[in-house]
């Protein structure tokens, strides 16, 4: 199909971005490990199995980098920018798009830092309380990490049912993480993310700031809970709610934080039942523009307002390289399945991609969050398995199972290939 791509860099820059090259990795050039059975390698398998073009350019520009793939940054947003210019079929036009007016089908993937213009426009189509500016995230942990013998499931004053996960802490242990709380390095601000983003949602360790107690009366307030292991009322508790439907996920309530990642690690580590914890997201706050996905979109990743629009990358509420990969093949499978008279593209619930896609046009059991594909968003497997690395085998191989027959059904959707000039 012909395709008119819009890119304003470099008439016009975005506060992240360095070059006018397309595909510019704005900060790490990692695009994570290829081990199966991680969340991130499952996702090239699948994208390999698409004709991805952007995973192919990565593969050619890699470096040593053990078990991640990381690419010569410079290498590989230049092989993308001569593949798409030099594409016959593809006009490369450097200029802002202002609006989403047009007869013709549009995939919108403007990315976090998406113009402002174009911010109007997306927020005149979804509705301005659908549109979301930066992104104050907590802390998800995958549920069968937690450690049960020491935390218990339990509402505050025994209300409804047993819908939290708490984290009981000991005068010793609340002190002890307080004080580590406030050495933890902190992410610092970029010029684009000022006080005032946060001013809605306090980070965890500036409350922990306004004093030792803060939090105890704060987000981490034991009332109306006893440990089933001591009989007393904890000193503290982190608590933690379900965030899909299937209870594979939990969200650590209230802990929106600025640390770094390793200091996120370490210091929430000692939170007692978490000393294992796998974190499937850490917590973020950033400039972050993005659509609340499951009143927005459709299941194809279009517009429920405007069917011929499809958004894709960080706009659809993914988060990640190689996600912004994914939602892109989803988004033009499904722009060619439009136009050619097919069927929508919807793959599996059970693979890394249809597991993204589907939270995003469902969302969780809580308010909805920009999500990296994990593997904790896949459906559980039939029979438990209790051993991490055995679930994590076993559910990647139904999911690359689930994609090749997908695709067996679908000889429709056998991509040629993406080839730039040689
Ligand atoms: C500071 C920062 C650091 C990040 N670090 C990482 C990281 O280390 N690892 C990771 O996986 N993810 C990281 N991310 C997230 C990363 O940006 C996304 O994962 C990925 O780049 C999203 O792809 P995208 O296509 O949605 O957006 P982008 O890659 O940002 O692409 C959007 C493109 O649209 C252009 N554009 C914007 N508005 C318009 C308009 N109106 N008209 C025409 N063109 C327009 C922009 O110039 C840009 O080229 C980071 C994000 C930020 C902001």
């Amino acid at each position: 199909m012909r395709v008119l791509l819009y890119e304003m860099r470099p008439a016009k820059m975005t506060p992240a971005h360095h070059t006018g090259d397309l595909a510019e990795l704005v900060c790490s050039n990692s695009m994570k490990g290829k081990a199966l059975p991680s969340a991130p390698a499952l996702l090239k398998a699948e994208l390999a199995s698409l004709g991805s073009m952007i995973l192919r350019t990565a593969g050619e520009t890699s470096l040593p980098a053990g078990t991640a793939l990381a690419v010569d940054r410079k290498a590989f947003s230049k092989a993308v920018t001569r593949a798409v210019a030099g594409h016959p079929l593809v006009e490369l036009v450097r200029q802002e798009r202002r609006d989403l007016e047009d007869d013709r089908p549009m995939i919108v993937a403007t990315g976090p830092l998406t113009s402002t213009a174009m911010e109007s426009a997306l927020g005149t189509v979804v509705g301005g309380d659908s549109l979301y500016f930066y992104d104050a995230a907590a802390p998800l942990v995958e549920a069968a990490s937690v450690d049960m013998s020491v935390a218990f499931a339990a509402s505050r004053y025994g209300k409804g049912n047993a819908d939290y996960v708490n984290c009981p802490m000991s005068e010793r242990e609340y002190q002890a993480f307080h004080a580590a709380l406030l050495e933890g390095d902190r992410v610092i601000a970029k010029q684009f993310e000022d006080r005032e983003l946060f001013s809605a949602c306090q980070p965890v360790e500036e409350i922990a700031q306004r004093g030792v107690d803060a939090l105890r009366y704060g987000p981490m307030k034991p009332v109306g809970l006893t440990d089933p292991r001591t009989g007393r009322r904890p000193y503290a508790v982190v608590q933690l709610r379900r965030d899909n439907s299937s209870g594979t996920v939990y969200n650590m309530v209230g802990f929106q934080t600025n640390l770094k990642w390793p200091a996120q690690e370490r210091v929430f580590r000692m939170i007692p039942g978490l000393g294992r914890a796998e974190f499937l997201r850490f917590g973020v706050m950033h400039r972050n523009t993005y659509v609340d996905s499951p009143r927005a979109l459709t299941s194809t990743l279009a517009l429920k307002a405007r069917p011929y629009v499809h958004l894709a990358g960080q706009l659809t509420g993914s988060e990640g390289y190689l996600e912004a990969a994914a939602t892109g093949v989803v988004a033009a499978l499904n722009v060619y399945a439009a136009v050619g008279g097919l069927q929508p593209v919807v793959l599996p619930p059970t693979t890394g991609i249809g597991s993204l896609v589907g939270y995003l046009h469902q969302g969780g059991e809580t308010a909805f969050q920009p999500h990296h594909a994990n593997l904790g968003l896949l459906p559980p497997l039939a029979r438990s398995v209790r051993q991490k690395r055995a679930r994590h085998e076993a559910l990647a191989s139904r999911a690359l199972a689930d994609m090749a027959a997908y695709l067996e059904v679908r000889p429709d959707l056998r991509v040629r290939g993406f080839r730039g000039p040689s």
